[in-house]
């Protein structure tokens, strides 16, 4: 008699959705709601655009040559399982009159701000400053010895080995208006998709107090991807992208002496006060027992 082999059939243990009157319940209680809410908006966000592509007759090539980047950065940049869930969740949504951006409960300037902060804090004699100097021109100058803290692309310094990193960046277009208030705030966004520009910015809403004349300073936005070519201002973060950061963070084990700070050395998006509590974290923690007890500069969430 043939002998049979007997089939053990794992069976998935199954979820009881007994005492939940609503799917959102049920996903609550598994702690699954907002990744299910994050994935159902970028697979309609990604339609949408896709939609609205079709309607306009406007092809992934096309969109492609009039955002100045190849056809397959469209391609990731659609589907939505490359779209990072931040990317819903960084625009504030709110059912109040309240139009600031950020939820913080207080804002603020440094009084004759941030240049003249960083101006205050580098005029010491142990300070040298160059400017204008590409830190890939200098590098073989530098003792292999020394703390070098790099603040550039981190895909740029690994010479793009991983792949290049989505960054996405804006031009500014400056105008003199010869009106004392243009719009009457700071910022003004420009949602429309036959505007060119996202945002028009007018300097003098950010200092009431000041009094300017009966000239106005704007700036137009424009957003557009990055190229190796440009210095890049934000991270895209696609899924994608993160898998390769994280190459490029393992990478950077092999450099000892280089800490890969800001936004641009972890590749995230960060808002000043937090560029500046990395900075000061990566002080404490690394540089500063580095310098007071050559202790090897460390790894940490601030800085790589
Ligand atoms: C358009 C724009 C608007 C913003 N608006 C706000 C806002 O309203 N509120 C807010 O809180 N934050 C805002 N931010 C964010 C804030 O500016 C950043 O978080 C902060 O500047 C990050 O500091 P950082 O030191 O990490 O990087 P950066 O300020 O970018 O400093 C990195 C430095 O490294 C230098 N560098 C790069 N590569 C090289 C190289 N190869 N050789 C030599 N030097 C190099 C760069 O020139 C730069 O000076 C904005 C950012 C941008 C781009």
């Amino acid at each position: 008699m043939a002998k049979r082999t007997a089939k053990v059939r794992k069976r998935k243990a199954v979820r009881s959705t007994a005492g939940f009157s609503t799917l959102d319940g049920f996903l609550k209680d598994q702690g699954k709601l907002e990744e299910f809410e994050a994935t159902a908006i970028k697979e309609v966000l990604a339609w949408q655009i896709i939609e609205a592509m079709k309607a306009k007759n406007i092809s992934r090539k096309g969109l492609a040559e009039r955002m100045k980047t190849s056809r397959s950065q469209i391609s990731r940049l659609l589907d939505p399982k490359e779209l990072p869930a931040d990317i819903i969740t960084r625009l504030p949504v709110r059912y109040t009159f309240n139009s600031r951006y950020f939820s913080d409960k207080y804002e603020g300037l440094p009084l004759n701000g941030y240049a003249e902060l960083f101006r205050k804090m580098a005029d010491s004699a142990n300070i040298s400053i160059y400017l204008d100097c590409d830190y890939f021109a200098v590098r073989e100058q530098i003792p292999a010895d020394k703390p070098v803290v790099y603040t550039g692309p981190v895909d740029r310094f690994f010479d793009y080995r991983f792949g290049v990193l989505g960054w996405r960046m804006l031009d500014f277009e400056r105008e003199v208006l010869d009106v004392e208030d243009y719009q009457g705030c700071a910022v003004l966004n420009y949602a429309d998709e036959d505007v060119a520009f996202t945002r028009i910015h007018e300097f003098r809403h950010l200092h009431p107090e000041r009094s300017y004349g009966d000239k106005t300073v704007i700036f137009r936005e424009y957003s557009r991807l990055a190229g190796k070519a440009d210095e890049p201002h934000y991270p895209i973060n696609t899924v994608s992208d993160k898998r390769a950061y994280d190459t490029y963070r393992a990478a950077a084990v092999a450099w000892p002496n280089v800490v890969f700070g800001g936004r641009l050395g972890t590749y995230r998006y960060l808002d000043m006060h937090q560029a500046i509590g990395a900075a000061l974290n990566t002080w404490a923690q690394t540089i500063g027992p580095h310098f007071r007890e050559g202790a090897p500069l460390k790894r940490t969430a601030a800085a790589i």
